[in-house]
Protein backbone atom coordinates (compact mmCIF):
# COMPACT_ATOMS: atom_id res chain seq x y z
CA UNK A 1 0.00 0.00 0.00
CA UNK A 2 1.56 3.39 -1.14
CA UNK A 3 -0.64 5.78 -0.48
CA UNK A 4 -4.43 6.58 1.25
CA UNK A 5 -7.11 7.12 -0.31
CA UNK A 6 -7.06 10.79 -0.36
CA UNK A 7 -3.54 10.14 -2.17
CA UNK A 8 -1.35 10.84 1.08
CA UNK A 9 1.81 8.70 0.71
CA UNK A 10 1.52 5.07 3.92
CA UNK A 11 4.27 3.15 4.57
CA UNK A 12 2.62 0.37 6.78
CA UNK A 13 5.06 -1.51 9.05
CA UNK A 14 4.41 -5.15 10.11
CA UNK A 15 5.87 -6.24 13.95
CA UNK A 16 4.53 -8.20 16.80
CA UNK A 17 2.26 -5.81 18.11
CA UNK A 18 -1.36 -6.00 18.88
CA UNK A 19 -3.10 -2.68 17.91
CA UNK A 20 -2.90 -0.82 14.73
CA UNK A 21 -1.48 3.09 15.15
CA UNK A 22 -0.07 5.64 12.70
CA UNK A 23 2.10 9.00 13.39
CA UNK A 24 3.46 11.08 10.52
CA UNK A 25 7.11 11.31 10.32
CA UNK A 26 8.50 14.52 9.12
CA UNK A 27 8.65 14.36 5.50
CA UNK A 28 4.96 14.10 5.38
CA UNK A 29 4.29 10.22 5.13
CA UNK A 30 1.99 8.24 6.94
CA UNK A 31 3.32 5.24 8.60
CA UNK A 32 1.35 3.08 9.89
CA UNK A 33 2.07 0.37 12.59
CA UNK A 34 0.20 -2.88 12.06
CA UNK A 35 -0.14 -6.27 13.56
CA UNK A 36 2.15 -8.98 11.95
CA UNK A 37 -0.87 -11.02 10.03
CA UNK A 38 -3.38 -8.47 9.84
CA UNK A 39 -5.20 -8.31 6.43
CA UNK A 40 -4.68 -5.16 4.17
CA UNK A 41 -8.69 -4.64 4.04
CA UNK A 42 -8.41 -4.38 7.57
CA UNK A 43 -5.47 -1.84 7.04
CA UNK A 44 -7.70 0.19 4.66
CA UNK A 45 -10.40 0.39 6.87
CA UNK A 46 -8.15 1.74 9.36
CA UNK A 47 -7.52 4.91 7.59
CA UNK A 48 -10.52 5.13 5.60
CA UNK A 49 -12.27 5.60 9.28
CA UNK A 50 -9.49 7.90 10.27
CA UNK A 51 -9.39 10.07 6.98
CA UNK A 52 -10.21 13.16 8.41
CA UNK A 53 -7.55 12.50 11.21
CA UNK A 54 -4.77 11.90 8.79
CA UNK A 55 -6.12 14.79 6.47
CA UNK A 56 -5.95 17.31 8.87
CA UNK A 57 -2.30 16.57 10.50
CA UNK A 58 -1.38 16.33 6.53
CA UNK A 59 -1.84 19.64 5.88
CA UNK A 60 -0.28 20.62 9.13
CA UNK A 61 2.81 19.00 8.11
CA UNK A 62 2.83 20.36 4.39
CA UNK A 63 2.47 23.91 6.22
CA UNK A 64 5.31 23.43 8.53
CA UNK A 65 7.82 21.97 6.27
CA UNK A 66 7.05 25.16 3.77
CA UNK A 67 7.64 27.74 6.76
CA UNK A 68 10.84 25.72 7.87
CA UNK A 69 11.99 25.99 4.40
CA UNK A 70 11.86 29.74 4.62
CA UNK A 71 14.63 29.67 7.45
CA UNK A 72 17.59 30.22 4.91
CA UNK A 73 20.93 32.90 5.46
CA UNK A 74 20.31 33.96 2.09
CA UNK A 75 18.91 37.10 -0.24
CA UNK A 76 14.94 36.34 0.43
CA UNK A 77 15.67 34.34 3.11
CA UNK A 78 13.91 35.08 6.46
CA UNK A 79 15.07 33.98 10.09
CA UNK A 80 13.83 33.11 13.29
CA UNK A 81 14.38 35.47 16.94
CA UNK A 82 12.24 35.19 19.60
CA UNK A 83 9.29 34.21 17.62
CA UNK A 84 9.82 37.26 15.43
CA UNK A 85 10.27 36.02 11.51
CA UNK A 86 12.89 38.67 10.38
CA UNK A 87 13.77 39.49 7.38
CA UNK A 88 17.49 38.09 6.09
CA UNK A 89 19.79 41.31 4.75
CA UNK A 90 24.03 41.27 4.09
CA UNK A 91 25.68 44.39 4.56
CA UNK A 92 29.76 44.17 3.79
CA UNK A 93 31.39 43.00 7.11
CA UNK A 94 28.92 44.05 9.92
CA UNK A 95 28.35 42.07 13.47
CA UNK A 96 25.28 40.21 13.34
CA UNK A 97 22.48 42.48 14.31
CA UNK A 98 18.55 42.83 14.54
CA UNK A 99 17.30 46.04 12.83
CA UNK A 100 13.54 46.58 12.71
CA UNK A 101 11.83 43.45 11.15
CA UNK A 102 15.50 42.63 9.54
CA UNK A 103 18.37 40.18 10.64
CA UNK A 104 21.51 41.83 9.36
CA UNK A 105 24.52 39.72 8.34
CA UNK A 106 28.26 40.22 6.89
CA UNK A 107 28.04 39.37 3.56
CA UNK A 108 30.12 35.93 4.17
CA UNK A 109 27.87 34.96 6.57
CA UNK A 110 25.61 31.42 6.37
CA UNK A 111 23.32 28.69 8.50
CA UNK A 112 26.46 28.67 10.89
CA UNK A 113 26.82 32.08 11.83
CA UNK A 114 23.37 32.41 12.53
CA UNK A 115 23.50 29.57 14.30
CA UNK A 116 26.80 30.88 16.97
CA UNK A 117 24.85 34.38 16.73
CA UNK A 118 21.45 32.48 18.49
CA UNK A 119 23.67 30.41 20.61
CA UNK A 120 25.42 33.96 21.92
CA UNK A 121 21.58 35.32 22.90
CA UNK A 122 20.79 32.50 24.79
CA UNK A 123 23.95 32.49 26.89
CA UNK A 124 22.58 36.25 27.72
CA UNK A 125 19.10 35.85 27.64
CA UNK A 126 18.29 32.14 29.34
CA UNK A 127 20.88 32.54 32.65
CA UNK A 128 19.23 35.76 33.21
CA UNK A 129 15.68 34.59 32.49
CA UNK A 130 15.96 31.60 34.88
CA UNK A 131 17.41 33.44 37.63
CA UNK A 132 14.81 35.78 37.75
CA UNK A 133 12.02 33.58 37.62
CA UNK A 134 13.40 31.45 39.92
CA UNK A 135 14.09 34.41 42.57
CA UNK A 136 10.17 35.68 41.89
CA UNK A 137 9.19 31.60 42.39
CA UNK A 138 11.09 30.79 45.45
CA UNK A 139 12.90 28.14 44.04
CA UNK A 140 16.33 27.35 43.62
CA UNK A 141 18.49 25.54 41.03
CA UNK A 142 21.75 24.17 40.79
CA UNK A 143 23.21 25.21 37.55
CA UNK A 144 22.17 26.05 34.14
CA UNK A 145 23.53 24.33 30.84
CA UNK A 146 23.03 25.42 27.26
CA UNK A 147 22.20 22.69 25.33
CA UNK A 148 22.30 21.70 21.79
CA UNK A 149 19.96 18.63 21.92
CA UNK A 150 17.39 18.72 19.41
CA UNK A 151 15.03 16.54 21.42
CA UNK A 152 13.68 18.50 24.19
CA UNK A 153 13.13 22.63 24.95
CA UNK A 154 14.62 21.58 28.19
CA UNK A 155 14.66 19.43 31.21
CA UNK A 156 15.39 19.30 34.81
CA UNK A 157 18.08 16.78 36.55
CA UNK A 158 17.15 15.38 40.34
CA UNK A 159 20.03 17.00 41.29
CA UNK A 160 18.70 20.32 40.15
CA UNK A 161 20.65 20.88 37.07
CA UNK A 162 18.66 22.88 34.28
CA UNK A 163 18.97 22.44 30.56
CA UNK A 164 17.86 24.46 28.27
CA UNK A 165 17.93 24.31 24.24
CA UNK A 166 19.49 27.79 22.51
CA UNK A 167 17.06 26.50 19.95
CA UNK A 168 14.37 28.29 22.30
CA UNK A 169 15.68 31.67 21.01
CA UNK A 170 13.72 31.21 18.11
CA UNK A 171 10.48 30.99 20.14
CA UNK A 172 8.43 33.76 21.55
CA UNK A 173 9.56 35.39 24.70
CA UNK A 174 6.37 33.90 26.49
CA UNK A 175 7.41 30.52 25.49
CA UNK A 176 10.61 30.71 26.48
CA UNK A 177 8.99 31.60 29.78
CA UNK A 178 6.96 28.72 29.85
CA UNK A 179 9.79 26.37 29.54
CA UNK A 180 11.64 27.71 32.56
CA UNK A 181 8.43 27.60 34.93
CA UNK A 182 7.79 24.43 33.77
CA UNK A 183 11.47 23.01 34.84
CA UNK A 184 11.43 25.33 37.73
CA UNK A 185 8.46 23.55 38.62
CA UNK A 186 10.19 20.15 38.51
CA UNK A 187 12.22 21.22 41.46
CA UNK A 188 8.26 20.98 43.43
CA UNK A 189 7.43 17.71 41.67
CA UNK A 190 9.81 15.39 39.16
CA UNK A 191 6.79 13.89 37.10
CA UNK A 192 4.22 15.31 34.81
CA UNK A 193 1.66 14.57 37.73
CA UNK A 194 -1.67 16.68 38.17
CA UNK A 195 0.14 18.34 41.27
CA UNK A 196 3.18 19.16 38.63
CA UNK A 197 0.39 20.95 36.29
CA UNK A 198 -1.32 22.43 38.91
CA UNK A 199 1.88 24.27 39.68
CA UNK A 200 2.60 25.36 36.16
CA UNK A 201 -0.71 26.73 35.97
CA UNK A 202 -0.17 28.65 39.43
CA UNK A 203 3.16 30.46 37.53
CA UNK A 204 1.34 30.80 34.37
CA UNK A 205 -2.04 30.82 34.09
CA UNK A 206 -2.18 30.63 30.35
CA UNK A 207 1.12 28.54 29.77
CA UNK A 208 -1.33 26.25 27.47
CA UNK A 209 -1.24 28.81 24.90
CA UNK A 210 2.81 28.61 25.23
CA UNK A 211 3.14 24.99 25.44
CA UNK A 212 0.97 24.82 22.56
CA UNK A 213 3.16 26.98 20.14
CA UNK A 214 6.26 24.90 21.50
CA UNK A 215 4.07 21.50 20.07
CA UNK A 216 3.40 23.02 16.86
CA UNK A 217 7.01 24.11 16.29
CA UNK A 218 9.03 21.83 16.97
CA UNK A 219 10.01 21.16 13.68
CA UNK A 220 12.27 24.26 14.40
CA UNK A 221 14.88 22.10 15.96
CA UNK A 222 15.51 20.78 13.31
CA UNK A 223 16.42 22.95 11.11
CA UNK A 224 19.55 23.75 12.62
ZN1 LIG B 1 8.74 18.13 32.20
Amino acid sequence: MDNTPGGIPVKVKYSDRRTLSMKFDREGTLIVSAPLRMKEKEVRDFLNDNIRWIRKNYVKIAERKEEADRIRIEDGGAALYLGEELRVRFNGRCRVHKMGDELVFPDDADMDTYVRWLKARAKEYLPARLSYRAYEMGIDYRQLRISSARSKWGSCSASGQIVLAWHLMMCPPESIEYVIIHELCHRLHMDHSKAFWAEVERFMPDYKKHKKWLDDHSYIMDIL
